[in-house]
């Protein structure tokens, strides 16, 4: 293992998560005591039990605080020892901001311990029912992908948000036993590749060969294309599927003209579709398979790793895999941790070359909880 210390700056200890951003009111509570801060005066304004709701809306131009008063806020919601606050009945470790935005809304930012905030999306990203060792794997990757987005929604005044465009984060809801040992087990650990963070993509499953990795005509050598034997597992139901499109459906779904058939028409060093040819009666039309895959449904269709077979009416996609398929197949270190495989080795073979590391962040961090 090469250690080498990250450029990582210190309020990447405590990381800031959009949880709502926009809405009109919200209701907080928490599973015990827990106190209401108005960061503008620097006051605790309620010291309460959870049990009880109070509603938080935007009243002339401050927040209005059920029975409590206005405030200006940004209002801290900090429980007190263990519990877990709540916002909207979710519950989240690490305090809770409310502030007010721009246009009159309220935003909703958990500002919470990295390791924490893991393990709610460790559990969020992958099934709790997997073994340790591919929790672990997906610990680091989660880990490695939060400190590489950090600026990511810095223009909206938090780190990352909670929705699939960084990861999925379901607060105290997604924890288990397991995903906590996961993510205690691999503390501070991150892939790196030269000096910086890697990218650690990873998707559900790859169907048999990973996705090469190319932005802008440049790949990363750690995310090249590679066979996974290890994905076509008996309870996966992702590794192959077949879904029938209508013509009708196409023509509406791509605004063309009656179509005669339809075929990929480029491949990438993967077998997946690049591109498609839509042929219709007026002309023929080139769409990119990504946006064929996001205009008909990332559930139905699962992957742009699939065969194309024209029956008059409409096209039968027999496809293999369920996501992009670039970096580490969910399913597949799911394979390799039950033939006995360690999370070094399920990130050394999705991830060839890279180091495994831990991350230092600077001291004085710790304990300043308000920051
Ligand atoms: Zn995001
Ligand atoms: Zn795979």
């Amino acid at each position: 293992m090469i250690m080498i210390l990250l450029p990582i700056t210190a309020n990447a200890f405590l990381l800031r998560v959009g949880l709502k951003n926009g809405v009109s009111g919200i209701v907080v509570s928490a599973t015990s005591y827990f106190d209401l801060i108005d960061m503008h005066t620097n006051q605790v304004i309620l010291t309460t039990y959870g049990w009880r709701n109070y509603k938080i809306d935007v009243e002339n131009g401050g927040l209005a605080v059920e029975g409590v008063g206005t405030f200006q806020g940004p209002i801290i919601l900090a429980p007190i020892s263990n519990a877990f606050g709540k916002v909207d009945n979710k519950a989240y470790r690490g305090k809770l901001e409310i502030s007010r935005t721009n246009n009159a809304r309220i935003m909703v930012v958990n500002i919470i311990d990295i390791e924490e905030y893991l393990y709610g999306v460790v559990g969020s990203e992958m099934s709790s029912s997997f073994p340790l060792e591919a929790l672990k794997a997906q610990a680091i990757i989660a880990r490695t992908f939060a400190l590489a987005g950090l600026k990511k929604h810095q223009d909206k005044g938090y780190n990352l948000c909670s929705t699939t465009c960084c990861q999925a984060y379901n607060g105290a809801l997604a924890e288990s036993l397991i995903i906590t040992t996961a993510v205690d087990q691999t503390q501070s650990l991150v892939l790196s590749y030269g000096g910086n963070l890697a990218k650690t993509y990873y998707h559900s499953c790859c169907g048999g060969k990973t996705a090469p990795f190319i932005w802008k005509g440049q790949g990363e050598p750690y995310l090249q294309s590679k066979n996974c034997p290890f994905c076509n597992h008996l309870r996966n139901s992702s590794y192959s599927w077949t879904q029938r499109i209508s013509f009708y459906e196409l023509q509406k779904a791509f605004g063309t003209d009656k179509i005669t058939s339809i075929s990929i028409n480029a491949q990438d060093e993967s077998g997946r579709a690049k591109t498609i040819l839509i042929c219709q009666v007026s002309g023929n039309t080139t769409i990119d398979a990504n946006k064929f895959r996001s205009t008909m449904g990332y559930t139905r269709v699962k992957s742009t790793l699939f065969t194309m077979d024209n029956d008059g009416q409409g096209v039968v996609l027999n496809g293999n895999g369920y996501g992009h398929g670039v970096g580490l197949c969910q399913w597949g270190a799911r394979g390799m941790a039950e033939a006995g495989y360690t999370f070094k080795e399920i990130l050394g073979f999705y991830y060839p070359g890279v180091c495994l590391q831990k991350i230092a962040f600077e001291k004085k961090m710790r304990g300043r909880q308000d920051e």
